[in-house]
């Protein structure tokens, strides 16, 4: 057994394949699959990942592995073949499928050094260890190398007394805080405090804290918490009880707050039906995808939880996806206040060193539990006994780049490895979803109530045409601005919610609504500025910009647009008393700005927080009463076929953060088109009807869920050659599939231009084409064997967004 394949680093066409390598006789005993190697490749040096060894090659002249970069796999056997899955079914090389498994540390050339395990001692060591650590720490792996340690590091990293850092330069400064610490034990404390004078009832205070908590605490924290002024600390600080210490915030920003342990609650009736199945599928290792269907509140989490302890009890490990923007302190908090160190937290708000770091929590079976956004799927875990996805309508669960896999697929592929179930939690469920569920296909579990039936908020809907016709022509409709001010004068906080999306726009007439659509393909035409024209992105249709509605002849009619700092401008001028907090792209740009904004409108220090969709989720705050949905159409004409589903969702989900705790909420949802069934049954929140009012648009268009999309961009300098490259691409597809098949395009993408080059498209529908996969490889691989050619070709196979 010593040959390799290897995996290597070049993405192109013709190295898309595990090219064969000598394992050097030094080497045998620990090159192993899932490990990433150094390799000569032409004159080159280049990395690749064994993905198998073996004793036999069909190539004669082999060359050898220079040398190994790990001292452990970093993928296992079960990621190595989801790796081909990928390839396959996203059509992606297989070097990308193994590099989007990795946490960002692994995939740049930082230092890396061989370092003893926590806990380790050095005499555990073999003795020419001994010598190598006696002096030093860490050795520097290029050293290790030189002086052929490497197999014997392996050798020890294997019974886990080793491992590797990885030195990540952080591009942020590290941040400091004062931390007030303890410098007696608690019994010496509480002498202390008996010894001061009676009327020093301050520092007594102080002092109870730590004879309770003996742990640092920020100095801020105490102050406000004792309600004490820093003098107080500073008298104790002299007397030598306890000192002020600047502390480092820790790598992980969540490791060093303090989570209340929860335990398990008693579970409602309807969440009792919900789990037992969950549970039966755990229990018999039987693979089944579960789709918890339950409006916010329902009590989804808590069954998470419950689902999880028993999987943990049986010795297994659990992922739990959930959107990045929904991966707050408060959803983070609830997996660690029940399951404390056993959860690890992947979130895009971590630095390249802190992912490293709980990726490698994971890998070294420290935890059981991944709480984490997209990419958490690939949590190097090899027992795993469930995944939860929450809120699995999200299309950030979408990858947008090479892989372009969805974690939905992903999840149901590694749960069938591993034999367990897949749970998909949402309130509004996506349409492909819920139809699946209704076929039997995934079983549906429903939690149809609130938790303490408490009702969801009253929602109204405003249309803004009419406040147009009595003359107001502000953003903000007079009912609106009247419940503003009242939450102010009450000091309950609002919340503003503006729906921005860039690049396209829409034109609509302001008077009645009415907005341009595709007559082929019923969804919206984008205004073109430069041209002055309306198109379609799906099959080209063009045509001329209105002067006048076509409707009502109004010639109020033009293209729309608000941003948050306009509105930000204008709540200054009618509200000026308002205290508003803005969070969109701008001003949550900062590491932590996010968390430290939603910290600040928490505490009270704002009436109103202003935002995008960012804003949407997540947010449980008890003095939230009303929820504000400036425009409800700029999602809703998007030139999206989901564009409706998406908006349902979103008014929804955005109407379930207001009232959710004693007092009852209100929200207003402002539109120019209250008729359209998306905003209506948003207004009820009644998902059952808006599923099937959709399920028949989606029929009479052929989209999905009744028909599969796949998408080809192909992009080049000269207009020309984009057209007739992407129609013989076209006429390839439409001379390959069946007649059911319906290949739409060429048409130029909603981005028709970047970078200077021309992106052109073409959207196939279909329902069964077993040719289809062979034929999207066989146009990658026409195009990616002819670099030459300036032309490029991408294939998306489920596309979320047709740019
Ligand atoms: P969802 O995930 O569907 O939004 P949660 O699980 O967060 O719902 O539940 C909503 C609220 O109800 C939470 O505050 C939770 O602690 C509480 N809760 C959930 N299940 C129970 C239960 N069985 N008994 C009492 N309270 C519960
Ligand atoms: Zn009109
Ligand atoms: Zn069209």
């Amino acid at each position: 057994m010593k040959i390799a394949s290897v995996i290597v680093d070049v993405p192109a066409k013709q190295t898309d394949r595990a090219f064969d390598y000598l394992i050097p006789t030094e080497w045998l005993e620990t090159i192993q699959p899932g490990m990433r190697v150094i390799v000569p490749f032409g004159p080159r040096k280049i990395q690749g990942f064994v993905t198998e060894i073996k004793a036999d090659s069909e190539f004669k002249k082999l060359r050898e592995i220079i040398e190994p970069m790990d001292l452990e796999p970093v993928l296992n056997r079960e990621l190595l073949d989801l790796g081909n899955w990928l390839t396959i079914n996203t059509l992606c090389f297989k070097i990308y499928a193994y590099q989007a498994m990795l946490p960002a540390a692994l995939k740049a050339k930082y230092e890396k050094k061989v370092k003893l395990s926590t806990g380790v001692k050095l005499n555990q060591l073999p003795a020419q260890l001994q010598e190598v650590f006696k002096n030093q720490e860490a050795i520097q792996w290029d050293d290790a190398l030189e002086n052929g340690l490497v197999p014997i590091l392996q050798r020890e990293a294997a019974k886990g007394l080793l491992e590797v850092l990885y030195i990540v330069k952080e591009k942020l400064k590290k941040k400091k805080l004062k931390y007030v610490i303890p410098l007696l034990s608690s019994g010496d404390l509480e002498t202390a405090s008996n010894g001061l004078p009676q009327k020093a009832e301050k520092q007594k205070e102080v002092l109870k804290y730590f004879v309770e908590h003996s742990d640092p605490v920020e100095l801020r924290q105490l102050l406000s918490h004792l309600n004490i002024s820093s003098s107080t600390v500073k008298a104790l600080v002299e007397k030598g009880f306890i000192a002020e210490q600047d502390m480092e915030v820790y790598r992980d920003p969540y490791e060093k707050r303090t989570f209340t342990r929860t335990e398990p609650l008693l579970l409602t009736e309807d969440q009792q039906r919900a789990m037992v199945p969950i549970l039966g599928s755990i229990e018999n290792k039987r693979h089944e995808v579960f789709l918890l269907y339950g409006v916010t509140g329902s009590g989804k989490t808590e069954i998470y939880l419950q689902t999880i302890q028993d999987v943990i009890e049986k010795g297994k490990e659990a992922i739990v996806l959930v959107p990045e923007i929904a991966l707050t302190p408060q959803m983070v908090n609830r997996f660690k206040g029940r399951f404390g160190n056993l959860v690890a937290v992947l979130h895009s708000g971590l630095s390249a060193g802190e992912k490293y770091d709980e990726w490698r929590k994971i890998q070294r079976k420290e935890v059981k539990v991944v709480v984490g956004a997209r990419s958490a799927i690939f949590a190097p875990f090899e027992n795993l006994g469930i995944i939860i996805i929450d809120e699995e309508h999200e299309t950030s669960y979408k990858q947008e780049e090479m892989p372009r896999y969805h974690a939905r697929d992903v999840a149901i592929e590694r749960a069938r490895n591993n034999n367990c179930p897949v749970v998909l939690g949402s309130a509004t469920p996506a349409l492909e979803s819920f139809a699946r569920a209704q076929k039997g296909v995934y079983t549906l579990l429903s939690l149809p109530n609130r938790m303490n039936k408490r009702a969801l908020p009253a929602v109204e809907i405003v249309d803004m045409r009419e406040e147009l016709r009595a003359g107001n022509r502000s953003m903000f409709s007079r009912k609106l601005f009247d419940l503003l001010k009242e939450r102010i004068e009450r000091k309950e906080q609002s919340v503003l919610f503006l729906n921005k999306r860039g690049h396209s726009s829409f034109v609509m007439c302001r008077d009645c609504g009415y907005v341009m659509n595709c007559p082929n393909c019923d969804i919206s035409l984008t205004y073109h500025k430069v041209k002055d024209q309306m198109k379609c992105h799906y099959c080209g249709f063009e045509s001329w910009v209105p002067n006048q509605c076509p409707e009502c002849a109004s010639d109020y009619i033009r293209y729309f647009g608000t941003g948050t700092q306009k509105v930000e401008e204008e709540l200054g001028k009618i509200l000026p008393e308002a205290k508003v907090i803005r969070m969109d792209v701008d001003t949550t740009g900062q590491k932590g700005a996010h968390e430290r904004l939603l910290k600040e409108f928490h505490e009270g220090k704002a009436d109103i927080l202003l935002g995008t969709q960012m804003i949407a989720k997540g947010l449980d705050f008890p003095n939230i009463t009303l929820v504000g949905v400036l425009s409800a159409d700029t999602m809703l004409h998007l030139p999206d076929f989901r564009s409706s589903e998406k908006t349902f969702q979103l008014l929804t989900q955005v109407s379930g953060r207001a009232g959710r705790h004693e007092l009852p909420g209100e929200v207003i949802i402002q539109t120019y088109t209250p008729e359209h069934y998306s905003i209506e049954l948003a207004g009820t929140q009644d998902f059952d009807r808006f599923y099937h009012r959709e399920m028949m648009m989606r029929k009479a268009h052929h989209y999905p869920p009744f028909y599969y999309l796949s998408l080809i961009t192909i992009s080049h300098e000269e207009l020309m050659t984009v057209v007739s490259a992407t129609e013989k691409i076209a006429a390839f597809v439409r001379s390959r599939l069946s007649n059911h098949a319906v290949v739409l395009g060429p048409a130029a993408s909603p981005i028709p231009r970047i970078n200077n080059r021309y992106r052109y498209h073409c959207l196939i529908k279909y329902k069964r084409e077993p040719e289809l996969n062979k034929t999207l490889k066989a146009i990658l691989d026409q195009y990616q064997s002819d670099p030459k050619s300036g032309l490029l070709v991408s294939i998306d196979v489920n596309p979320f967004i047709l740019m």
